[in-house]
């Protein structure tokens, strides 16, 4: 099975320096790319049909296409890698960043080559220590290696590249405030309607991508469209890293064929749960999205195939709930960690995800009251698409309406006995 990603990955072990990532082939992709119109690779990365790893979805290759090109395009030009890996329960892009630094920077030099760029950033989550130690060691070999700077290997291109250490909220995953911590602002989501494509940075051109989505484009410029799609199974090309926490015997991260069953993932690869235990439900991809049940495990974890079961293979990276834990336990948790990181800018999700928070964490302590649950079915209406200037909220209320719906014997148990059935006290320290 191919596993173009992780390939160079050695567990427990230093990343490949310079040396001997290149004795491995590295930079050879940088070197074809360098030898292509910056078109086709975009061209290349459309027909590979890659998509947003982040968790949208959105083709990699449209989205590069909005960028102005040739010799009246504004300038300057910036690239920017999403690797503010904030979403709880994930923990892939950590795998590449901190395994493969090079690839990471190889993959940057390449996509900034393809919109023309001529200053990159990496966006790297503050607690990813070792992934920015790692990283800017990779840089500055890259420097040293005539891969990055001026007239990179005789082509005449410039990239400078930047790692920039997020200050620590989660609203800078979402691009455009994202772009505005860059640019030293508070991190608020732009209005949207503006593309970032055509006035993102500093209002310059600018693309902004997942570290996953980035560390694709080499391997398809080296191999191909075809070589990328036939590496998925059924309709969707490439692969995914898959990620698993919570109580099964192995919980981890694997690169799988794109479209890998979530029984498969669950059970070959974490092992299935521990002894003992009974799955009641997944969050799929993260914790913004919504459960999928225990007879729905047979999907394929694809962009479309998650959509048929009410979900959203979002980050591809799954949380379990297992018989033993409280799911009203882990809404109030999820739900607390929401609101903590609600970055205030529109009402409904400033003064909505508290009240949330608050009537779950009640419910979870034995002080709920039994028309807490439609306040609860209320908000998840108010708080959704369409409401508020951003997905964080919306994003917010996914696990929540299918737990209210798929759990909702459980919130009623809480209510009528007065306490949590599992004997569970992670609710008062909540408040
Ligand atoms: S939905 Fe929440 S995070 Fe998004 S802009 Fe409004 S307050 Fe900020």
């Amino acid at each position: 099975m191919d596993t173009p990603l992780t390939q160079h990955i050695r567990p427990d072990r230093e990343p490949l320096d310079l040396r001997s990532y290149e004795q491995a082939g590295g930079y050879q992709a940088l070197r074809q790319a360098l030898t292509l119109a910056p078109q086709a690779i975009t061209r290349l990365v459309t027909e590979a049909g890659l998509r947003g790893m982040g968790g949208a979805g959105f083709p990699t290759g449209r989205k590069w296409s909005a960028v102005p090109m040739g010799p009246d395009a504004p300038r300057p030009k910036y690239l920017v890698v999403n690797a503010d890996e904030m979403e709880p329960g994930t923990f892939k892009d950590r795998l590449l960043l901190e395994g493969d630094p090079h690839q990471m920077v190889e993959a940057i030099v390449v996509s900034a080559y393809a919109i023309q760029a001529d200053v990159a950033y990496i966006f790297l989550r503050g607690e990813y220590v070792l992934a920015a130690q790692r990283l800017q060691r990779a840089i500055a070999e890259a420097y040293a290696g005539g891969y990055l700077g001026r007239d990179i290997l005789h082509s005449g291109y410039h990239l400078e590249l930047y790692l920039h250490i997020s200050a620590g909220r989660y609203i800078c995953g979402e691009a455009s405030a994202l772009l505005n911590a860059l640019e030293g602002r508070r991190a608020i989501p732009r209005a949207k309607g503006v593309r970032t494509a055509v006035s993102g940075l500093w209002g310059r051109p600018t693309i902004v991508n997942n570290v996953e989505t980035l560390c694709n484009v080499p391997h398809i410029v080296l191999h191909g469209a075809e070589w990328f799609k036939a590496l998925g199974r059924g309709q969707a090309g490439g692969t995914k890293i898959y990620g698993v926490s919570g109580k099964v015997r192995r919980p981890g991260t694997w690169e799988l064929p794109m479209g890998t069953p979530m029984r498969e993932i669950l059970e070959a690869h974490a092992g299935g749960l521990r002894d003992g235990l009974a799955l009641r439900g997944v969050l799929p991809g993260g914790a913004s999205t919504e459960f999928v049940l225990p007879e729905q495990l047979d999907v394929a974890m694809d962009f479309d195939s998650m959509a048929t079961v009410g979900s959203r293979l979002g980050t591809g990276t799954m949380i379990v709930l297992d018989d033993q834990t409280c799911p009203v336990g882990l809404l109030a948790n999820l739900e607390h960690f929401f609101a903590r990181e609600s970055c205030g800018w529109c009402t409904p999700c400033r003064d909505g995800l508290p009240w949330v928070q608050q009537t779950l964490a009640a419910i979870d302590a034995g002080r709920g009251a039994p028309e807490d649950l439609e306040l609860l079915a209320m908000h998840t209406r108010f708080l959704g698409p369409g409401y508020t200037f951003c997905g964080l909220a919306p994003g917010a209320m996914e696990p929540l309406q299918s737990g209210l719906r798929h759990f909702r014997e459980d919130f009623e148990r809480h209510i009528r006995e007065r306490r949590c059935p599992w004997g569970a006290d992670h609710g008062d320290h909540l408040h």
